[in-house]
């Protein structure tokens, strides 16, 4: 049987693939993207929306494992990891554990900032000129604490987020509750990120699609992946369930999903599903007017006109598929302790998501060394919204063989050994 053929494959139409197709399809490839799903049906659905390159500073710090551990032992607690045996889980987090240090931390932090900056740049510029209306708003970020140790331990983040050239200013209880009333009394202070911004993830990928057909691009949905057809250093066929596609370059974009498939290429992918929820409400009154992150609980609450969520949690259980409520109801409960109205009337929608977990918190995106026309796309970690304008732009260029605006260096997924 021939396969369809196209200039570029895309493997996952998440907001990266989709982001992908798009940029390339700007650039003038034909472009075909697969999804085993509809597009956008990935964690690239219930997140928060963020846009946050107040996000630089990575999980991989001193101090990190030893809070897990203690997270550990509760399973409300924000990150939480399922301590029953499972080889792959366990050598990500010793992976993990290896990096948490100053040197590797600072490191991560700059190509994190680089990525989100430049993403941060092109994303509304992108979203007028194809006419995508996804509520983007640039309303900033607050940071809310309770708690004086809390606030005490994350304003020394302030200055590594200015010597990034990243917004982050100081503000003490009185200015935080006057700032944004929808909050409860007793707040003792906040951090507010001025410069991040929010949108509708689900419009987003909505907007995307509809923008990569209209460009002529083509979307399979209900096309999952099972198999590679290879021939010498090239993958020559992608075999899916309705049928086989192929293309001069292949870009893998399956989120949490890249490492069992991946592995059918013999790539072992440093990535770990994450799990988080959310919890989609009308607006309540009073509604926050920023995004909000209540620091003690870790909980995000963004509104749009459209709506209202809570999210957030992490969760590594591996590849399960069960919605845990325990993590559901911390999500309430952590809103009730800081919100006056900390619930929408009507609940529209209980989600949970796999954010794919690369192990030193940089994207993986660029080509790989054993498959000369695969390049890998994914490992966005908490940041895929974030980060996918600056991807697919790294992603054209390297198809193209332009000089990339970002140095592709320090997300190239050959930094692994086994790649
Ligand atoms: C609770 C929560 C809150 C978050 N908040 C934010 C935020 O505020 N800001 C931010 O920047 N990021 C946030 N994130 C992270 C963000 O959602 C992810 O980083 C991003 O969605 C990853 O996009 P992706 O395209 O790589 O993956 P996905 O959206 O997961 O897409 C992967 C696609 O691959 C497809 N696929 C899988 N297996 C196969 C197969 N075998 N064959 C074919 N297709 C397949 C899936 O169907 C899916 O559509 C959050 C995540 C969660 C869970």
């Amino acid at each position: 049987m021939n396969a369809v053929h196209s200039d570029v494959l895309i493997l996952g139409g998440g907001v990266v693939g989709l982001s992908c197709a798009l940029a390339l399809l700007r650039q003038g490839a034909s472009v075909r993207v697969v999804d085993r799903g509809v597009p956008g049906c990935g964690a690239s659905h219930g997140n928060c929306g963020t846009l946050t390159p107040s996000h630089a500073i990575p999980l991989t710090v001193p101090g990190m494992p030893w809070k897990a551990l203690h997270w550990m032992l509760r399973r409300d607690a924000p990150l939480y990891v399922n301590p029953r045996p499972d080889w792959s889980r366990w050598h990500w987090l010793l992976g993990f554990a290896r990096r948490c240090n100053w040197a590797f931390a600072q490191r991560a932090a700059i190509a994190r900032a680089a990525i989100l900056q430049r993403s941060w740049t092109l994303l509304p510029r992108i979203l007028v000129e194809e006419g995508i209306d996804c509520e983007y708003a640039p309303t900033g970020n607050l940071y809310v604490y309770r708690d004086a140790h809390t606030l005490a331990e994350d304003r020394g983040e302030i200055e590594w987020l200015h010597r990034l050239g990243i917004s982050a200013a100081a503000m003490d209880g009185t200015e935080v509750e006057a700032f944004e009333p929808a909050l409860l009394p007793g707040v003792v202070g906040g951090i507010l990120h001025a410069d991040d911004a929010q949108l509708r993830p689900d419009r987003l990928v909505d907007g995307l699609a509809r923008r990569v057909r209209e460009r002529g691009g083509l979307i399979e949905p209900a096309a999952a992946i099972q198999d590679f057809h290879c021939i010498g250093q090239r993958v020559d066929r992608v075999l899916t369930s309705r049928g086989e596609f192929s293309g001069e370059r292949v870009v893998m974009a399956l989120g949490a999903w890249t490492p069992p498939i991946a592995a059918r290429l013999d790539l072992k992918v440093p990535i770990q599903p994450g799990k988080g929820y959310s919890i989609t409400m009308s607006r309540p009154d009073p509604c926050p007017r920023h995004a909000l992150v209540l620091r003690e609980p870790s909980v995000c609450v963004t509104a749009w006109d459209s709506g209202y969520r809570l999210g957030s949690t992490m969760e590594f259980s591996g590849y399960d598929e069960r919605l845990n409520r325990t993590r559901l109801d911390a999500l309430r409960r952590g809103a009730r302790a800081y919100l006056r109205a900390p619930l929408g009337a009507e609940l529209q929608e209980e989600w949970w998501g796999w954010r794919p977990m690369c192990v030193d918190e940089i994207p993986l995106i660029g080509p790989v060394r054993r498959w000369n026309n695969l390049l890998l796309a994914t490992g966005h970690g908490m940041l895929g919204v974030s980060m996918s304008a600056a991807t697919a732009e790294l992603v054209a260029s390297l198809v193209a063989g332009d000089k990339p605006v970002l140095d592709p260096a320090p997300y190239s997924p050959t930094r692994f050994a086994n790649m």
